[in-house]
């Protein structure tokens, strides 16, 4: 079975489980930040603006699996921060790989080819390489030179040892058509990445470049100009087919922050991985005493903008899986 057909198969496992078991609230995915500390500091970012005290600290292995194990969702993306610099993230990766969860390890990719030797290739295990653009744009989005060769180097070199590589993308005012099919053909065709993820970036208030975040307009204007003639078929994109349709304004949504929670050195972050209103102990705690009727696009005015696949791309799987056509396209990637 192919890797992506046995992710789906235990996706789709999970999801008929908790339609049988009548879970209200689950998570898909949990996107886990063991630290917040970075070896970069992008003019987008929202997760790098803490104190000194907390910049430093690491989450011990036991926590972070503890709260995997708790939640019970089958994926998890271990992001941060930059994971690499965390002393254990090998650690922590393959002890949920043996766990069967599905483990994307997000980075920058600087110290990548030095760590490789402390992963191995699984079906369980992708690498989640950030890449904003072609070199230019790239380098000028990590505010340093050099580092969107570095991330190539790293993914080729990944490549030769068999490991699954994907990457992540995040589009801002800066990005036109053009600058988005440029880089997909280049992942997809040059890189040949095994897939690709892609998001218009979250308007952080904490973010030092706060002129060149996307509204929802101009996101779905990008998209749909850069998607024309069914071009968005033939990258290998990490999405349902319907959150690209959002992407490109074909459907609405209402946000289902439940579905990719966050868990950090702080806890469980409340409503989602983008905003902190407090913290929960345990994913259960998060879901029952969250009011999430207060948080989504003209409810609360930081939503506004926000078309992130942590909000939106879990309700698009939850349509998915409630319609056999959707599921058909899903399945065929149209
Ligand atoms: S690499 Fe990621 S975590 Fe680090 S500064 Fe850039 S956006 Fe923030
Ligand atoms: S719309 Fe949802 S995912 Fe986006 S910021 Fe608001 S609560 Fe978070």
């Amino acid at each position: 079975m192919s890797i992506p057909l046995r992710q789906s198969a235990r996706i789709g496992g999970y999801l008929l489980k908790q339609k049988l078991k009548r879970t209200e609230r689950f998570p898909l995915l949990v996107e886990l930040e063991p630290l917040y500390q970075c070896n970069l500091a992008c003019a987008g970012c929202g997760k790098i603006q803490h104190p000194d005290h907390v910049l430093r600290r690491r989450m011990p292995v036991d926590q972070a699996l503890a709260a995997i194990e708790e939640s019970g969702a089958p994926m998890v993306s271990i992001a941060g921060g930059e994971p690499l610099v965390h002393p254990e993230i090998d650690t922590i990766a393959n002890e949920l790989v043996k766990r069967r969860k599905f483990v994307y390890l997000c980075t920058n990719a600087i110290l990548m080819e030095r760590k490789l030797d402390l992963f191995e290739p699984s079906p369980y295990f992708a690498w989640a390489i950030h890449l904003d653009g072609m070199r230019e744009r790239h380098d000028a989005s990590v505010c340093r030179e050099g580092v969107f060769d570095v991330a190539v180097a790293a993914i080729r070199a990944a490549q030769e040892r068999g490991f699954r590589v994907t990457t992540n993308t995040t589009f801002f005012t800066h990005d036109s058509p053009d600058t988005v099919r440029q880089v997909l053909d280049f992942l997809n065709d040059e890189l040949e990445v095994d897939e690709m993820m892609i998001s218009p970036a979250y308007a952080y208030e904490k973010a030092p470049d706060q002129d060149h975040f996307l509204g929802v307009k101009q996101t779905h204007e990008l998209f749909s100009e850069a998607f024309a003639g069914a071009r968005r078929r033939r990258w290998r994109l990490n999405h349902t087919p319907l959150y690209l349709d959002f992407l490109e304004g074909k459907v609405d949504y209402e946000c289902t922050a439940w579905g990719i929670p966050s868990y950090s050195v702080f806890g469980w972050q409340r409503p989602c991985y983008l905003m902190a209103d407090g913290y929960a102990r345990t994913y259960r705690e998060l879901v029952e005493t969250t009011d999430w009727d207060r948080y989504g696009r003209g409810r609360d005015e930081r939503c506004d903008n926000c078309m992130a696949h942590c909000g939106y791309e879990p309700t698009a799987v939850l349509a998915t899986s409630r319609s056999l056509r959707e599921s058909v396209r899903a399945a065929l990637r149209t």
